[in-house]
């Protein structure tokens, strides 16, 4: 299926400097790695108490959401209506993963749909063939490579026309730089206040900040990587897009990547029995306390259609 509103006439992908590409390596790639290697062993001895863990899961569970719920169910793929509020709370808490301004982000997404695993996907790990050597370098491409190695990007203007005529997302995108201080600052106040001390601000944001800015690029990352690779593909599509449960988990839901693929636009992404999808679950307490609506849930028949074997076991709908 392709990817909702790319705009004619424009080309879809524009060039990117070598300066901006270093910058996505050092930003996205070296230095969540170079600072957990300065920070881990400086925080060695005091390790993590409840109240780092607090901070941190709490940072996790926002930036997670954030990206599941706001940046890729809602503004990449449109699955569901929110009110003003919800819209912008759903891009801030998106914004605290830095994983990039919401219009890039998306226009990347929509590009990925649009080519999954052929010739256009910008991170595909079958770009390089399915020999051993091959797949593991696409893996890493498909993680973070493609950061560095891509020489063109996703054109705003072909891919999101849309968000790029919404105030409130050009606002945010303008506004990009204070949210990722945010996402440092705001776990750092936390452990400040809850401790009224510094060592309480410094270890709270070295493990909300540091560690969780990291965990959350890797785990996003994993879906690209290891949910087009392995795990089960229960519906038919085009492209090698597949579940794995753990990476599921971590996402939130966003590792029951196969029905994704068969129905971007769906705002359920594990639709079959046993596939626990919290995005989802949190998409429908939001519909049912009246902040989003025209939510788009997966329809049995069309589950039926796409299953491989034509038996949807489905579980819960909505
Ligand atoms: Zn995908
Ligand atoms: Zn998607």
């Amino acid at each position: 299926m392709t990817s909702p509103m790319p705009q004619p006439g424009t080309a879809e992908t524009v060039t990117v400097t070598t300066g901006r590409r270093a910058a996505y390596l050092v930003v996205l790639v070296v230095l969540p790695v170079l600072l957990l290697a300065l920070a881990v062993p400086a925080a060695w001895g005091w390790g993590i108490g409840p109240r780092d863990l607090v901070v941190a899961v709490v940072m996790y569970l926002v930036s997670i959401f954030g990206i599941a719920i706001g940046y890729h169910r809602l503004f990449t793929h449109r699955a569901f209506k929110a009110n003003r509020a919800l819209r912008i709370a759903l891009m801030l808490a998106g914004g605290m993963a830095v994983e990039g301004p919401l219009t890039l982000w998306c226009a990347e997404h929509r590009r990925h749909h649009k080519y999954a695993d052929r010739e256009g996907d910008p991170h595909s790990p079958w770009r390089y063939g399915d020999t051993g050597p091959a797949l593991l370098r696409g893996m890493l491409h498909a993680h973070i490579g493609w950061f560095y190695t891509a020489r063109h990007r996703s054109s705003r203007r072909h891919w999101v026309p849309d968000l790029l005529a919404d105030p409130d997302v050009r606002r945010f995108d303008a506004a990009y730089p204070v949210v990722v201080l945010l996402s440092f600052a705001l776990p750092a106040a936390a452990g400040g206040l809850w401790s009224m001390s510094w060592s309480g601000a410094w270890s709270a944001f070295l493990w909300g900040g540091l560690v969780r800015y990291a965990v959350v690029h890797h785990v996003t990352w994993s879906v690209n990587s290891i949910a087009h690779t392995f795990g089960d593909r229960p519906f038919r599509t085009r492209d090698r897009s597949s579940n794995v449960w753990w990476v599921a988990m971590l996402t939130l839901g966003e590792g029951w990547h196969n029905w994704h693929h068969v129905e971007p636009t769906c705002a359920r992404h594990g639709v079959l029995k046993g596939q626990f999808d919290p995005s989802a679950r949190l998409i429908r307490w939001f519909e049912r306390a009246g902040w989003a609506h025209g939510v788009r849930w997966p329809s049995p028949d069309r589950l039926t259609t796409h299953r491989v074997d034509h038996s949807p076991e489905a579980g819960s709908l909505r």
